[in-house]
């Protein structure tokens, strides 16, 4: 039997805001176990929430961006069950008026554009941390993330792959980021996601039984979970079994997903109206306001990047993945307006040190201006560019200015003729069955002698003027 994957995906992204949705307390991570609480995010009787509108303006901006409609009249509504990290017996959520209706994202999955809709999005507040630490005699509860606010996004079950799911996750998260709206932060939790995996046969009109995996803080768990997941499904089905709707886990260290428990129902929750909270009135001006101060977006600076630029698609893809390492890049070009130039240093020299020690473009230790120099230095022959990209990773680790770092280490470039016409007559005499052989017409063995003048010179020698001279030299 072929089977159709169909999987929905659920993201948890944490607004940007300096406080926590309903009370004034710190949203910052890592502080010690409940130093960021108050009555109200400790759901103390008599306690009242008061909406933060920092991060309605977040949750619009990303709805803004996702082309969602929004809701003129959201509400929050109470999600009641019972867990120790839930100290109020119920999370504040949205419910049948979310903040974002409907909207979209585009993406690219290997070479192929594809709309995914999003059903909706929604603000809600996040729980507590159990803690089970053998520090501690016992267990214990962290309060401090308990009224953090988060985004949840929501697509239709639009997707058909590990892979598909990957590059919504991508996108999605490079666009909050640009936005402002997430700091993207998978290993803190940040952005978190739930894919909804299900499989039918192929040809069958209806959704098969879908399989919620919960929490997954990073894009290679993701798509092994739901390869996994995925496999098994259809090793169920082929043995004649039936499937069961169910959250499970991944297990990093097993490899496998495995049952957290059976699915609940919305009506398990007996959601309702919070009636602490007034339905929330979005303001027409505002969202225009918001909608006029909307950032330039991924797609939009990649599509930028091919027609103000020039660059090939590959360039604009990776220079654009990252806000600043687009900005890195167009601060090059405007000192030094030869954008595919910049782009090569940009993406193959600069990238390669960023990644190796997991700095981004905004903290590199070669600035803009730097780099640019460099590339000067190339460009009047100073030194050549095989010596540039060798000595760039000094570059990188001085801090130096690149002239200082050139003349220092003795690499500028051998353009004088007396000099190149003495190492030549060196190698000359050192290679007469070379020289015989270009003389008797054999001209492929002139870039070998090249070569060994370069050889020579110790990288130093400008390739140019060592070819003119050698070819003058050997038809004399
Ligand atoms: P729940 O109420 O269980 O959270 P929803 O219907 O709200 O379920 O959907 C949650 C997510 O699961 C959505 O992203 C949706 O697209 C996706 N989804 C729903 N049904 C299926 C299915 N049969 N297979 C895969 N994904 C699904
Ligand atoms: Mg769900
Ligand atoms: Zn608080």
């Amino acid at each position: 039997m072929t089977y159709e994957t169909v999987i929905g995906v659920e993201v948890h992204a944490q607004l940007q805001t300096r406080t926590k949705l309903f009370c004034g307390c710190s949203t910052s991570f890592g502080q010690s176990p409940n130093s960021q609480v108050c009555p109200t995010c400790l759901g103390l009787p008599g306690s009242l929430p008061v909406l933060n509108q920092a991060a309605v303006e977040l949750a619009i901006r990303a709805g803004l961006a996702l082309h969602c409609e929004l809701t003129g009249s959201n509400q929050f509504s109470r999600k009641n069950y019972f867990y120790p990290d839930l100290p109020k017996g119920y999370q504040i959520s949205q419910y049948d008026l979310p903040i974002c209706g409907m909207g979209w994202l585009d993406i690219t999955v290997n070479g192929r554009d594809k709309r995914v809709r999003i059903r909706r999005a929604h603000l809600e507040e996040d729980a507590g941390k159990n803690l089970h630490d053998d520090q501690l005699d016992g267990s214990g509860v962290d309060l401090n993330r308990a009224g953090t606010p988060l985004l949840e996004i929501v697509t239709e079950p639009d997707l058909h792959s590990s892979d598909e799911v990957d590059a919504y996750l991508k996108a999605l998260r490079e666009v909050l980021v640009y936005l402002g709206v997430c700091d993207g932060n998978m290993e803190q939790g940040s952005f978190r996601c739930e894919p909804n995996v299900s499989i039918r046969p192929v040809g069958q009109s209806y959704l098969g039984t879908k399989v919620e995996l919960k929490n997954i803080n990073s894009f290679r768990y993701a798509k092994e979970a739901i390869e996994f997941e995925v496999r098994r499904q259809q090793e169920v089905l082929d043995e004649g079994g039936t499937l069961r709707q169910e959250t499970r886990l991944w297990d990093v260290q097993r490899g496998q997903t495995a049952v957290m428990r059976s699915k609940e129902e919305a009506h398990d929750y007996r959601y309702f109206p919070d009636p602490d909270l007034l339905p929330v009135q979005l303001d027409e001006e505002w969202i225009k306001e918001l909608s006029s101060k909307l950032p330039e977006l991924p797609g939009e600076k990649f599509q930028r990047f091919l027609d103000e630029y020039g660059l090939p698609e590959y360039d604009a893809k990776i220079l654009t993945e990252s806000k600043e390492l687009a900005e890195y890049f167009e601060a090059c070009v405007q000192l030094y307006p030869q954008s595919k130039i910049v782009s090569n240093w940009v993406m193959g020299e600069l990238l390669r040190e960023l990644n190796q020690q997991g700095i981004r473009a905004s903290a590199s230790p070669v600035s803009p201006e730097r780099l640019v120099e460099l590339l000067q230095l190339v460009e009047t022959g100073t030194v050549s560019l095989k010596v540039a990209r060798e000595l760039f990773p000094e570059l990188y680790l001085s801090g130096k200015n690149p002239e200082d770092l050139v003349k220092e280490k003795g690499l500028l470039q051998l353009s004088d003729e007396g000099q190149l016409e003495a190492l030549i007559e060196t190698v000359l005499a050192s290679h007469p069955s070379q020289v015989e052989q270009y003389r008797n017409g054999k001209e492929t063995v002139l870039g070998y002698i090249v070569g060994q003048v370069m050889k020579a010179s110790g990288g130093k020698a400008n390739p140019g003027k060592v070819n003119t001279l050698l070819k003058n030299k050997l038809s004399a």
